[in-house]
């Protein structure tokens, strides 16, 4: 008779605070076996996780539109995207809700203007929230709108710039706000990493990001597309891509 494996873990152990599970119960179940990714390098962009949902990998802009749904007109060159100005932000097709996000930008190797004209674009998540994309090397500008900044509300932690021109990364965790009907149920979060240095730790949004002024919450899907600013300057993006983030004990 073939011997049953046990799993490995207790079943006498106290009970979680949520009284669904003990300390090590053997019966909770696994986490998923992800491959993890691949560091970037300057030259080229790493390889995203094995469970990884691709928005921009270089090769093309199909997963892409422009805002008022027709194709996206950015330049697509070998291996990234440059902004087109005044042919407007770009949206994703794919929809956001919670998830990790990965993006990689270069702001122009030619420095061009000052403060919030220098390398300027954004991130932004469901098209609301926006994390700013700006050449900060050198470059003084009002602090809730340099790189990184959540526009208009929380500075970074720290001034984490590449010089113009070299590949940066966003690593991004993001808890979109939940509604209840017309009412804010609970606020938006972002964590962000700035090539590897956390400059946003848990900060809760006042609501969307804007220019010169405070915009409330106003209810949304759970879910919307990621879309990356046209602000006339010549920044390029590689290697996009995004993780569905799913509760602990969820499948
Ligand atoms: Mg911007």
């Amino acid at each position: 008779m073939a011997q049953e494996q046990k799993r490995p873990g207790y079943d006498d152990t106290p009970f979680l605070p949520d009284g669904k599970y003990r300390v090590h119960d053997s019966a909770r179940p696994q986490p998923r076996v992800v491959a993890p990714g691949t560091e970037s390098t300057q030259e080229r962009p790493g390889a995203p996780p094995s469970d990884a949902v691709v928005l921009f990998d270089g090769t093309s802009l199909d997963g892409w539109l422009s805002m008022d749904g027709s194709p996206a007109k950015w330049k697509l060159e070998g291996g990234y995207v440059e902004v087109m100005p005044k042919t407007g932000n770009i949206k994703s097709k794919a929809l956001l809700g919670d998830c990790q996000l990965h993006v990689e930008w270069a702001a122009p190797t030619l420095v061009k203007g000052e403060s919030q004209g220098r390398g300027n674009s954004g991130v932004f998540l469901m098209g609301l929230y926006e994390i700013q994309v700006l050449d900060c090397y050198d470059n003084p500008t009002y602090a809730d709108g340099t790189t990184a900044a959540i526009y208009g509300q929380f500075p970074p932690l720290v001034n984490a710039c590449r010089r113009p021109g070299e590949w940066q990364t966003y690593d991004v965790v993001w808890a979109g706000p939940r509604f209840d009907g017309s009412r804010l149920g609970r606020p938006a979060y972002l964590t962000v990493f700035h090539n590897g240095l956390v400059v946003h730790h848990h900060a809760e949004l006042i609501g969307r990001t804007t220019h010169r002024q405070l915009a409330p919450y106003a209810p949304h899907p759970l879910a919307g597309p990621l879309v990356l600013q046209d602000h006339g300057d010549l920044v390029r993006y590689r290697n996009i891509w995004f993780r569905p983030l799913r509760g602990y004990d969820e499948p």
